[in-house]
């Protein structure tokens, strides 16, 4: 089995809403598995990193969904030759914005045109993925199981968009019902995993990150020149002692 990271996921909160970015992994088993697909505005970014690759996106089999919301599942049309794969209470229920908006009508009636199927419960797909039900941030959310040679990933889509999310117990969103929120990241932790894959950051564990990409944001300004802040992780600076005085 092979994991590969096409977008990695980041949050970006602001004043004027949210910009975050879902990440997009393709796990290469028997069969070729695409989990979220992002939003319109990281299509370019992930039409090259896929070219960049040399994959094509007809050989994809599945595009699993983790759940409906805009930000990880408007780029599903890229993969048309795929079967669509989510929970089928997220196909029921599930909406674009996690609100009741009258737009995610016109996406499900797209859904209804595609070789798409419905998972109740928790179902294998490949020889090693199962997708798993992590209802709570929406109605019908998934998470995968991936099993690699004995170790454990763990695909979380929002269940776990982050590390924090993971170390606090709770997603930074809930759509549908908390209870059932905190028992999908219970149910992940419980499992053990070695690597959680997560919605909106980079692969982490217990021990921390695994493999983190910084994220590069600009703004443009009056002058010729944008501003670009480039965000980062990295250890706490050790603490400064001037001792002797
Ligand atoms: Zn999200």
């Amino acid at each position: 089995m092979n994991v590969i990271t096409l977008l990695g996921g980041k949050s970006v909160f602001t004043d004027r809403g949210t910009f975050g970015a879902c990440s997009v992994y393709l796990i290469r088993d028997e069969k070729n598995i695409i989990v979220d697909t992002g939003h319109f505005g990281s299509r370019d970014a992930l039409v090259r990193n896929m070219g960049n690759l040399g994959i094509s996106a007809n050989e994809v089999d599945f595009v699993v969904l983790t759940h409906l919301n805009w930000d990880h599942c408007l780029n599903v049309d890229i993969f048309k030759d795929a079967k669509v794969v989510l929970g089928k209470e997220e196909y029921l229920k599930g909406t674009l914005t996690g609100a009741n908006d009258s737009l995610s009508v016109f996406f499900r009636r797209y859904l209804e045109e595609r070789d798409i199927l419905l998972i109740e419960g928790d179902r294998k797909i490949s020889e090693n993925v199962s997708v798993i039900s992590t209802p709570g941030h929406t109605p019908g959310h998934v998470a995968l199981l991936a099993l690699d040679e004995g170790r454990k990933l763990v695909f979380t889509g929002d269940a776990v968009p982050n590390m924090r999310a993971y170390r606090r117990g709770i997603p930074d969103y809930v759509f549908h019902d908390l209870s059932k929120a905190k028992a999908s990241v219970e149910r992940i932790k419980a499992m053990k995993p070695d690597v959680i894959y997560p919605g909106h950051d980079d692969p982490f564990n217990d021990s921390g990150y695994i493999d983190y990409q910084p994220l590069n944001i600009f703004v443009k300004t009056s002058e010729e020149r944008d501003i670009c802040f480039q965000v980062n992780f990295q250890e706490p600076l050790a603490p400064l002692v001037y001792e002797g005085i």
